[in-house]
């Protein structure tokens, strides 16, 4: 098959927890809400953060900048090249690149009650020759219970690959004549980079302000299929109603499409995170799927690559 992209969708169950909780807020730390505020969610920005600072750990020195002062690298960084850029420069406009992997906000499945935790916090006030006050702030924490819902894209057929457009010079001034490729790291480079973004976000982590807390976001319910036209159908999978079901209509549908496209669909499976667990075995058995343990679907994955 030629790989053009892989499309995970994920389940993650994460205990109290205030993630991606007003970054930067000040004392009052509020979770973004939405479905009219019962449920949390977690900013696609937030996840592609941590999904880059779960791959830097797993991989020294490959990524070569910082967001803010991007190198534009996209051979050697993988920063660039996975994360995607805007480089201004002076007179051209500047660069910028789109990255490869599209990352959907981590959605809080279940309406719950949101805890509020008040603590304080106490800090010293460094007043230089061993002067130092002290200051004690109350901050409020908003906490909540819930299973996540995340989906990624990995167009892989475009990770270290530049294209750009052949503009025509001479009598067809300014037309456009086709493209043509300025990068390329090549298939086993391709691989390799492949590999380490499914390996993060299996090991996914590093959330905001979870410097104490172990809180991820890692998957325990898993559908992954890989396919040979780049698109960024089955996001809305493993969709669940307020009690806690996964839809089995939604996730029938799924399974029926990616057969009809050819897709090649695995799917993993975590016990303790969805109520109608046997019933969603029995329609991924039903429609000739193997129920796989989490780290089994990315084992295969990555043999596929
Ligand atoms: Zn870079």
């Amino acid at each position: 098959m030629n790989i053009k992209c892989i499309t995970i969708t994920w389940l993650a169950k994460a205990d109290l927890s205030s993630l991606n909780s007003g970054q930067g807020s000040g004392n009052i730390n509020e979770l973004k809400l939405y479905s009219y505020g019962t449920k949390p969610y977690v900013s696609g920005q937030s996840l592609r953060t941590a999904l880059f600072q779960t791959m830097d750990r797993m991989n020294e020195g490959v990524i070569k900048c910082i967001s803010e002062a991007p190198c534009g690298d996209v051979e050697n960084c993988w920063a660039c090249d996975l994360r995607g850029y805007l480089k201004p420069e002076e007179g051209t406009g500047g660069t910028r690149r789109w990255s490869p992997l599209k990352v959907s906000p981590a959605l809080g499945q279940l309406p719950t009650e949101i805890v509020s935790d008040l603590l304080t916090r106490h800090s010293y006030i460094d007043k230089g020759e061993d002067k130092k006050s002290k200051d004690q702030r109350i901050a409020h924490v908003q906490l909540t219970e819930n299973v996540y819902r995340a989906g990624i894209v990995i167009d892989v057929a475009n990770i270290g690959r530049v294209i750009e457009p052949i503009i025509g010079s001479g009598k067809k001034k300014n037309s456009m004549e086709g493209w043509k490729e300025v990068i390329d790291i090549g298939d086993e480079e391709r691989r390799v980079r492949t590999i380490a973004v499914l390996d993060s976000i299996f090991n996914l982590s590093g959330f905001a302000k979870q410097a104490r807390a172990a809180t991820s976001l890692a998957p325990q319910l898993v559908f992954a299929s890989i396919k040979d036209t780049y698109n960024q159908r089955g996001l809305n999978v493993l969709e669940m109603d307020d009690d806690g079901n996964v839809k089995l209509d939604v996730l029938e549908s799924a399974l029926y499409e990616s057969k009809a496209l050819g897709d090649e669909v695995f799917i993993g499976f975590t016990p303790g995170i969805i109520e109608n667990e046997e019933a969603f075995k029995e329609v991924v058995e039903k429609n000739g799927k193997e129920v796989l343990p989490v780290v089994e679907v990315f084992n295969r994955l990555k043999a596929q690559l």
